[in-house]
Parts: C-alpha cells; sequence; structure tokens
C-alpha cells in the first residue's frame, strides 16, 4: 500500500529543482526528478542516488512521459539569458510542448501541478515594484523573448486547463534566485561575480550597473514553493522573490568585499532588452503563504561563495 506521496520535480538535478527535490525528500515525499541534463548537472543530485525514496528519470519533457505521480512541480527549463539565448528554438518547446505534456500528465493522473514561472514575464516593467496584477512590458521578437514569451505562453496554458478542465494549478512568479549548485558556466550575474571574485578575474558589470535586481536565496525560494503547492486553492499567480532590491555595482562590491579578492570592476556593453529594474511585491505570498525571504544578501552570498570555493 502506498503512504507517501509521490511528487515529479522536472528539472530536478538543476539549481532550485536539486534543493527542492532535497527538501521535499525531508518531508517525507517520494521524489521523482526527470532532467534531461541540458543546464542541470549529475553532481547536484548524485549524493540522492542511492536514497530509495528518490528515482532520477533522463528525459526531455518536450517528449511525452508516463508516470504516476500526486504533484508535478514543472522547473525544467534554462533559466539562465546566456543558456535560454543558446538554442532560442529548443527553449520555446520546452515552454510550450514542454508543458503541454506536463498538464496532460496532470490531467490524466489526476495530480497538482505547479509551473516555475518567472519575473520576465513582465519584461522591463513601467510598473515598480511588481504586482501580480500588472501584465508587462515585454519585447515579443528579442532576444530574450524565446524566454518571456514561452514562460507567458506557459501561464496562458496553465489557466486554460484550470478554466476548462477545473484542474489543480500553481504559478509561482520566481524573481532571480541565488545558491549553492548553480552552474560555473551559467552566465548569471551571482554566478559570474562570484566566480570571477574568486579566480580574480575582472568583474564584468554589463552597462553602468545601476539596473536593479532582488535577489532570494534559494531555501527561501524552496519553502516557499512548498508553501504554493501545499495552499488549499489556486489563487492566481504568486510573486516569489526578495523585495530587497539592489543595484549590480552594489552586488560586485559587496562580492568583492566578501571574497576578499583583488578583482577590479570592468565595463562590458549592456545585453539587448536587460531590464532596467525589478523588484517583487509579495504582498500576495505574505497573505496567503505567511511566506517572505528570511535570508539576508550577505548570508546568502556567504554560503554561495563556500559552494563555489570548494567546486572552482
Ligand atoms: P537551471 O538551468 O539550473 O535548472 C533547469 C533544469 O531543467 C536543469 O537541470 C536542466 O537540465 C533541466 N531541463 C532543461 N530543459 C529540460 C527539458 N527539456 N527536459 C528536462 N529537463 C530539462 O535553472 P534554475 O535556476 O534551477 O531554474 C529552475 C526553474 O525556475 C526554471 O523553470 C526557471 O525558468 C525558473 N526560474 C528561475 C529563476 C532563478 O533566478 N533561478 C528565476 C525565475 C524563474
Ligand atoms: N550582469 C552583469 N554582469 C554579468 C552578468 C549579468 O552586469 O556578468 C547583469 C545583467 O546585465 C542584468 C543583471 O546582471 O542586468 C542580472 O543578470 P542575470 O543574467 O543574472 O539575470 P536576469 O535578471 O537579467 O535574467
Amino acid at each position: 500500500m502506498k503512504l507517501q506521496k509521490t511528487v515529479l520535480v522536472t528539472g530536478g538535478a538543476g539549481f532550485i529543482g536539486s534543493h527542492l527535490c532535497r527538501k521535499l525528500l525531508k518531508n517525507g515525499c517520494d521524489v521523482v526528478c526527470v532532467d534531461n541534463f541540458y543546464t542541470g548537472q549529475k553532481r547536484n543530485i548524485e549524493d540522492l542516488l542511492d536514497n530509495h525514496h528518490f528515482e532520477m528519470i533522463r528525459h526531455d519533457i518536450v517528449n511525452p512521459l508516463m508516470i504516476e505521480v500526486d504533484e508535478i512541480y514543472n522547473l525544467a527549463c534554462p533559466a539562465s539569458p546566456v543558456h535560454y539565448q543558446y538554442n532560442p528554438i529548443k527553449t520555446i518547446k520546452i515552454g510550450t510542448v514542454g508543458i503541454v505534456n506536463m498538464l496532460g500528465l496532470a490531467k490524466r493522473v489526476g495530480a497538482k501541478i505547479l509551473q516555475a514561472s518567472t519575473s520576465e514575464v513582465y519584461g522591463d516593467p513601467a510598473v515598480h515594484p511588481q504586482v501580480e496584477e500588472y501584465w508587462g512590458h515585454v519585447n515579443p521578437i528579442g532576444i530574450r523573448s524565446c524566454y518571456d514569451e514561452s514562460k507567458r505562453v506557459a501561464e496562458s496554458m496553465m489557466m486554460a486547463y484550470y478554466r476548462q478542465h477545473g484542474m489543480d494549478i500553481r504559478i509561482a512568479r520566481i524573481f532571480n534566485t541565488f545558491g549553492p549548485n548553480m552552474a560555473v558556466n551559467d552566465g548569471r550575474v551571482v554566478s559570474n561575480f562570484i566566480v570571477q571574485a574568486l579566480r580574480g578575474e575582472d568583474i564584468t558589470i554589463y552597462g553602468e550597473g545601476d539596473q536593479t535586481r532582488s535577489f532570494c536565496y534559494v531555501d527561501d525560494m524552496v519553502d516557499g514553493l512548498i508553501r504554493l503547492m501545499e495552499m488549499d486553492k489556486f489563487a492566481g499567480p504568486i510573486n516569489m522573490g526578495n523585495p530587497s532590491e539592489n543595484t549590480i555595482i552594489d552586488l560586485a562590491k559587496l562580492v568583492v568585499k566578501l571574497t576578499g579578492s583583488k578583482s577590479k570592476l570592468i565595463r562590458k556593453p549592456l545585453p539587448e532588452d536587460d531590464p532596467v529594474q525589478r523588484c517583487p511585491d509579495i504582498s500576495k505570498a505574505k497573505k496567503y503563504l505567511e511566506w517572505s525571504p528570511k535570508v539576508k544578501l550577505e548570508d546568502g552570498l556567504e554560503k554561495t561563495i563556500e559552494y563555489f570555493r570548494g567546486i572552482i
């Protein structure tokens, strides 16, 4: 007889997914991790492989999957601009065909499904901080559109299955998240700056560095995602992130200070359509999930620096 719930985490070998798998196992779930290692790493989950409650399946969600599960966290998707722009057609297929496959699976087995959406649905936002009611300002044909627009389609697809089939869905709009298990080469700002600082290389500031982002430590994010899945019923998309906003130049200075590095800050061209400011309004997450991030940026960076020191 089955006592534990079985939870599918797609993208479970990736950065956030690997932390989520660990936390779900700790919470007593059976976890099935599906990943094609497009941007994820075996190292992130190898210590879980001999756990009887953990199973790893190499699979691409662009193809249908037949499996019996109670809950699905759909995280499979490259998340760093460098990775998702590497093969934009693949990114669009993951966000569109991939979500149809996962929703089809959820419908067939009656599972709850949570989609890892993104602050990128707001594009380069004209409303600040971003509230869930804001429809966004996305360039539909720019270099980020393969990611932004497919995440928007995925939200639309989730809503269609909710309205048409009454499915139990959750949509998390995740803002910049960081921590151990990010890939050394994934090109995102936190991993780039830490790796550059630890190697004594120049720290690459794109543009003037006055653009802002709000950084959430991964433990807080995972806690929020599980709360969202466990919430009574769907309450619309929910922003998940840290409402404390930082300029990129301040982040660079903080990383240099915390690593004790001698690296110099240098300027590089600002990528096309790089959002000028980004900060979540998390009133909804506070109200419905009683959730807000606990880990301060400096403390999260210390842990992340320690991780990268260990692997590079
Ligand atoms: P990541 O690149 O580290 O992890 C993504 C994982 O998905 C990888 O293990 C990758 O191999 C896997 N994957 C990619 N395509 C796949 C496919 N077709 N089939 C199966 N597996 C596939 O990224 P992450 O930061 O852990 O992001 C996880 C999710 O959260 C993504 O959906 C991302 O869009 C979303 N998100 C992340 C952030 C963030 O700041 N980290 C912000 C917003 C949204
Ligand atoms: N960025 C930077 N140097 C880097 C990597 C990124 O200045 O080496 C900037 C980037 O231009 C953006 C911000 O940092 O303004 C966050 O970039 P990231 O790729 O982490 O994610 P985004 O929030 O843009 O999706």
